[in-house]
């Protein structure tokens, strides 16, 4: 008996080894990287523009038909008025009518460019929630600490600060060492269709390829929770992809007044049901290992342990990530049913119900093997699990390496803009314009260098969206930095 209390506690003490061994190994904090000497901007006039520009309600529509395009006209005419510079010292294209090209001629031809994306569409404004804007969103209103309106956030606050950062580097005499192209697209918040998607066959017909593409993304936040007691820069290096499905349960109709067991409309909230409560499977190995990876060291002893053990902790890990529906939607797979419709009368069983399903996918899942999980969910023949007709599916986005130069050359101006910011790639839940280059660069980032304050992220697309003047100078700034220092050698 003693032997084997002997045996266990030896057992016990090399599994705690191990667990510790593995929690050291990853350490504890990361290298100090120095903060860049930032430029001083313009900001009074910054925000003018910025302000000015707000006021042009550029609003994508789901139905085209209700677009009015007269606003992206006057949004062009404007940005042209407002940057002279920029207009005479680059190259501009405008893309099918309204999107905006520009190319920024860099001294050493034999690098490969860079592109910086951003989109002028905003979302268009509930209209029930109108009288809950503290100021009408559409009015560009500034206070001593604030911009607020609709797209201050997204997008058109990188798309100033990126306007300004170049007009600003214009007026030093600076030229870039590598070639810059800057991207506007006018359709983002519908698909980048019209915008985006044409731009990127202009450069896929010309054959131009890119070092690196960043466009809007996770912005820096002490939002992220998960025990990370630092600002976060989220730096997407994948995006979901997408497929929405139909259920269909068919059955004998008829009467109410003698039901069977089963009726269409059980069955089918049976499936929804089972849906619900099975999640996809976590993929705890694809860019969220890089997640958790980067924001490992970071963290308490406890929280590490976890992370440096997933072989032992992965089942916690996967609980503690989807315990709420951020953690959950960059874990894996999401479900959610967004549709249901049946029967005409209170006393008719329909023959058929229909719900609809929609699935956002993480890389390491695909459309096809959504439908085959969902069918093997539900486990019911007489459910039909298809897509809708006209209905579309999209890989998720390939993943781009965190740990290539590229990358690092990113994280390492982010640290130097942003002091004490851990850098930390993953998924974007939404989508963005970078789906139509994909095929155009192996690095695409999805990153916006705006510091967020509490609150700022359910803003988006929501009611009081607004940026802070200070996180908008900074947003200049970056781009400033990171112009200035591309093609340059520097230790990474
Ligand atoms: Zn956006």
């Amino acid at each position: 008996m003693k032997n084997v209390l002997k045996g266990v506690g030896i057992l016990l003490g090399i599994f705690i080894g191990i667990l510790v061994f593995n929690t050291l190994r990853i350490g504890g904090g990361g290298d100090k990287i120095e903060s860049a000497d930032l430029k001083p901007v313009h900001i009074q006039q910054a925000v003018d523009r910025l302000s000015d520009g707000l006021k042009i309600p550029t609003i994508s529509q789901m139905n085209s038909g209700e677009i009015d395009y007269t606003h992206f006209v006057s949004f062009n005419a404007f940005l042209r008025r407002e940057y002279p510079n920029v207009f005479t010292r680059l190259d501009v294209h405008t893309i099918n009518t309204h999107s905006l090209l520009f190319k920024w001629s860099g001294q050493d031809e034999t690098k490969l460019p860079i592109l910086l994306m951003a989109h002028m569409d905003v979302v268009p404004i509930d209209q029930q929630s109108l009288d809950q804007w503290t100021h009408p969103p559409f009015d560009g209103t500034t206070d001593s600490t604030t911009v607020w309106g609709r797209g201050a956030m997204d997008d058109k606050g990188s798309l100033f600060a990126i306007m300004e950062s170049v007009s600003h580097l214009i007026e030093t005499g600076f030229t870039p060492k590598q070639t810059i192209y800057i991207a506007f697209g006018h359709d983002e918040e519908i698909g980048g269709t019209q915008g985006a998607k044409f731009s990127a066959d202009y450069f896929k017909s010309k054959g131009i390829t890119f070092d690196f593409v960043l466009d809007e993304g996770g912005g820096i936040s002490k939002e992220l929770g998960m025990g990370l007691d630092k600002q976060v820069a989220f730096v997407a290096v994948s995006e979901k992809g997408y497929v929405t499905l139909e259920l269909v349960a068919k059955g004998a109709g008829g009467h109410s007044s003698m039901p069977g067991k089963e009726t269409t409309i059980g069955i089918l909230a049976t499936a929804i049901s089972k849906l619900q409560a099975n999640p996809l499977p976590a993929q705890l190995d694809g860019p969220i290992k890089h997640m958790l990876n980067a924001m490992a060291p970071e963290m308490g002893f406890i929280p590490r342990m976890v992370m440096a053990n997933q072989w032992i902790f992965g089942g916690l890990l996967d609980g503690i990530l989807s315990e709420n529906p951020s953690g959950n939607a960059m874990v894996r797979t999401t479900t959610a049913p967004t549709i249901i419709s049946a029967g005409v009368k209170d006393n008719v069983i329909p023959a058929q119900a229909k719900a609809m399903v929609n699935f956002r996918i993480i890389p390491g899942d695909t459309p096809e093997s959504v439908i085959q999980m969902v069918r093997d969910i539900i486990d019911d023949e007489r459910i039909e699990v298809r897509q809708p007709e006209g209905g579309f599916g999209r890989e998720p986005a390939p993943v781009s390496d965190p740990n290539s130069d590229q990358f690092n050359f990113l994280s390492y101006k982010i640290q130097e803009v942003f002091p004490g910011t851990v850098v930390v790639p993953g998924v974007s839940p939404g989508g963005t314009d970078t789906k139509h280059f994909v095929d155009l660069s192996p690095n695409i980032f999805r990153f916006s260098p705006i510091e967020t304050q509490e609150g700022d992220l359910k803003r988006i697309h929501g009611i009081d969206e607004r940026i802070s003047i200070s996180a908008f100078e900074k947003g200049i700034q970056f781009y400033i930095h990171l112009i200035e220092s591309l093609g340059k050698d520097q230790k990474l």
